[in-house]
């Protein structure tokens, strides 16, 4: 009953899966988990018939999906211009090894979103997304570090997309070998993988009593 609850991004012709279609999600709670968790996207568009994909940090608003950067950033510019972009989010889940190469896989879960960005001018709206963008990488730096300038403010420029046509598609599980595989001699399973952070170097600059903020603790193994 719960999943009949759940807000779905509608299927568009152009979101909608056609290779393994069970594999896709379109509530919009998942959509968001995926898009939270991850710290990377990659934005591909065309710029003058030459398709571009970049790199890029951003966080995520409501049903808003943030990026940054300078002001004279090509990628930036161009994507201002409402220009069509798809952004993609993917968690990498584990590695699968089947017994055959045919079948060899990988377990995760990602996001395509289609749509325009828009530049964020409102100084609020600008600031909360910049916030957002810290807060994602580390909760609770925000209130710890500068805050920007004007002058920091008018180098950046900020993109917002709309969280509005988006699929979600995810691999779990072990391989899927071909019944005649099933006793073909070598090991078959997955591997689980996940992003870790090691134990934070402090910068030879920082001053005395400043532990690393605990807001990185998430993705630190073993650090207390
Ligand atoms: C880490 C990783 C490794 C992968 N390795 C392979 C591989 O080696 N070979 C391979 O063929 N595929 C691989 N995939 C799956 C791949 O992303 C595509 O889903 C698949 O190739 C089908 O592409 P398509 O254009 O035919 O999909 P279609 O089903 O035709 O795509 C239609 C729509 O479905 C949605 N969609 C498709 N794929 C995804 C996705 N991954 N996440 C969210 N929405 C999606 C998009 O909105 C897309 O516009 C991998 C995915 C991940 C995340």
């Amino acid at each position: 009953m719960e999943n009949a609850m759940a807000e779905l991004i509608a299927p568009t012709e152009r979101t909608r899966l056609k290779r393994l279609p069970d594999r896709g999600a379109f509530e919009r709670e998942t959509v968001n988990a995926i898009l939270d968790e991850g710290l990377v996207c990659h934005m591909g568009f065309v710029h003058d018939e030459q398709p571009f994909v970049i790199p890029t940090t951003y966080a995520r608003i409501d049903d808003g999906l943030y990026v940054h950067g300078s002001a004279a950033s090509r990628t930036l510019r161009t994507l201002r211009g409402e220009l069509p972009v798809c952004i993609t989010v993917t968690l990498l889940d584990g590695l699968v090894l089947a017994r055959s190469a045919f079948h060899h896989s990988m377990n995760y879960r990602s996001v395509v979103l289609l749509g325009a960005a828009a530049e964020v001018t409102e100084p609020d709206e600008k600031l909360r997304a910049l916030e957002a963008v810290v807060e994602h990488m580390a909760p609770g730096r925000w209130a710890e570090v500068r805050p920007p300038t004007v002058q920091e403010m008018k180098g950046t420029m900020v993109l917002r997309l709309p969280i509005a046509e988006a699929s979600a598609k995810i691999r779990r599980g072990g391989p899927i070998d071909d019944a005649e595989d099933m006793t073909w001699p070598c090991w078959a399973g997955h591997v689980p993988v996940r992003l870790t952070a090691l134990a934070p170097v402090p910068a030879s600059t920082v001053l005395p009593g400043f532990p690393a903020p605990a807001g990185v603790n998430p993705y630190v193994e073993d650090y207390a």
